[in-house]
């Protein structure tokens, strides 16, 4: 079918672009802004799978606050991760360099309390028949799956918060609005669709829920101060790139915690801070401050930071490690970060792991989204390499773009070395079903093709050693790529935000 070149969705088209314009749908380009990629009408996704997703995920904010206390089982997991992979080996130190015996100084106050901004992704697993010949799937531990897997555990910079909320906003108009030519494009495509009614179109609430996270930790902090700070003058920092695309993202999260909390929000780079952000002792804190010591920050906001490319120099590490040592509450801490990190989602897995951290009921909850996660022992390289069609190898790290699939493992496996094969995890492969869906990419070009989805749940945490300060769940981010496609980042340029029409 060629319904693009035909023009059949030209209207729908244009007052969907026109929306995105006048509600701030956009994504930077060079020299200025266009349409956020997205679909042009909502997928049809399982209602049961949808809702049974959201109710994870305060207990996947728990298990990561739980785990990050647990440094000693995280270093235990990570010790030879950190040898193969450099990345992971910087972190690691950072954290020994802030948690260690000697680290603190004598009656130096120290932030125990950590804030979260995460997002769990998930697919719907629809298992072919051939998964049955792969001898060590499905998961280690026997415990049945259900019927969707989580991808990925995100604790830093997971973004798309607010261009999600817009794009569910976005449909919503559209299927009221434009009813009509939105019915007649789901026939185009030959979709049944469920009614195009409020309660099958579910809102999300993510920018209220990530900036009240970020409001309580600002308030925590005031608290923590005391009559020490002077509270007009304390800040969010948001941690950004130079030349960040997705500033308009980001944004939003500013504006309301300043319209809704009148906490204002100040962006800086890794390397700015390197010369901009300094430590001082203020009743007995080492306190956090920016722009020549005039401005006190209360809260870390980490929207970069998450791969190597941050860390140009030595410089940019020195300031990440400035601000893990500082008294200001951290998005997230050095450890949350390493608890998001794919070895640790994989030694989750294991047995008897989980309930460790959380209550029996909790862990069974959530280990049921578990898909099949290795380490690279002899006998899963084997299965790979005899069946790389049912694996994903992954390195440690995050943004899109960094894993390998299908034949490409079988030319990867053999040329690691053991230390290098610690640095990878091997993941069961998930099949999402496809649908026929319209994405309309960047510079407006409209795009019907078959395609998969990927659902993400937003949560925000705030806790300590003793008492859990918030723990809420935010809504959702469905992003949908072509099914030609293996990778599926929006930022990375694989795939577009959608938005769920449950059924
Ligand atoms: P990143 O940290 O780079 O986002 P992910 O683990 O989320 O890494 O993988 C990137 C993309 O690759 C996902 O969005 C998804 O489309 C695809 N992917 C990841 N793991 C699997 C899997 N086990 N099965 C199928 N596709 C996967
Ligand atoms: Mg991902």
């Amino acid at each position: 079918m060629d319904l693009a070149a035909s023009g059949a969705f030209e209207d729908l088209q244009l007052a969907a672009e026109d929306w995105a314009s006048a509600n701030g749908l956009l994504v930077r380009r060079e020299g200025g802004f266009q349409t956020c990629p997205i679909t042009l009408i909502p997928s049809i996704f399982p209602r049961q799978t949808y809702e049974e997703a959201i109710a994870l995920q305060p207990i996947f904010n728990r298990l990561v606050d739980r785990v990050s206390r647990d440094l000693s089982w995280l270093y235990k997991e990570l010790e030879a991760t950190g040898a193969g992979d450099d990345f992971i080996q910087a972190q690691l130190e950072i954290c020994k360099q802030v948690h260690g015996a000697q680290a603190r100084g004598k009656n130096e106050k120290f932030q125990t309390t950590y804030l979260g901004c995460n997002r769990s992704d998930y697919m719907i697993h629809c298992a072919p028949e051939t998964e049955k010949d792969v001898p060590i799937l499905p998961a280690a531990s026997g415990t049945p799956q259900g019927s969707f897997l989580q991808v990925e555990l995100n604790t830093i910079a997971s973004s798309f918060g607010s261009l999600s909320t817009q794009t569910s906003a976005l449909h919503k108009f559209l299927c009221t609005r434009h009813r009509d030519s939105v019915e007649s494009a789901y026939a185009k495509l030959g979709l049944n669709i469920p009614p195009l009614t409020p309660e099958n179109l579910p809102e999300t609430n993510t920018v209220n829920v990530l900036c009240q996270g970020m409001a309580e930790a600002f308030k925590h902090y005031q608290m923590q101060r005391g009559t020490d700070c002077v509270v007009r003058m304390l800040y969010i920092i948001f941690v950004v790139s130079d030349g960040e695309k997705n500033s308009v993202d980001q944004r939003m999260l500013e504006y309301e915690l300043w319209n809704t909390h009148q906490i204002p929000v100040l962006r800086h780079s890794l390397t700015t801070l390197a010369t901009n952000a300094t430590i001082e002792n203020r009743g007995g804190a080492p306190v956090l401050f920016v722009d020549g010591g005039t401005k006190e920050i209360a809260v870390v906001y980490y929207r970069d930071g998450y791969s190597p490319d941050a860390y140009p120099t030595k410089k940019e590490w020195d300031a990440r490690l400035l601000m893990e040592k500082s008294y200001a509450i951290k998005c997230p801490s050095i450890t949350y970060q390493l608890v998001g990190a794919k070895k640790i989602q994989q030694a989750l897995a294991g047995e008897g792991v989980l309930e460790k951290y959380l209550s029996a009921t909790d862990a069974i909850a959530i280990r049921k989204s578990f898909a099949g996660l290795y380490e690279l022992t002899d006998e899963a390289v084997a299965a790979a390499m005899a069946h790389p069609e049912h694996f994903v190898l992954k390195p440690q790290r995050e943004g899109g773009g960094n894993n390998v699939y299908g034949e490409d493992i079988t030319k990867v496996l053999p040329s690691l070395s053991t230390t290098e094969r610690a640095a990878y995890i091997l993941m069961q492969r998930i099949f999402p079903p496809g649908q026929d869906s319209l994405l309309l990419l960047r510079g407006g070009l409209l795009m019907p093709c078959k395609a998969l989805s990927e659902l993400g749940v937003y949560g925000a945490f705030l806790g300590d050693e003793e008492e859990e300060h918030l723990n809420l769940t935010g809504g959702h981010l469905l992003r949908t790529k072509p099914d030609s496609s293996d990778e599926g980042g929006v930022a990375a340029g694989f795939a577009v935000i959608d938005s769920p029409c449950l059924l």
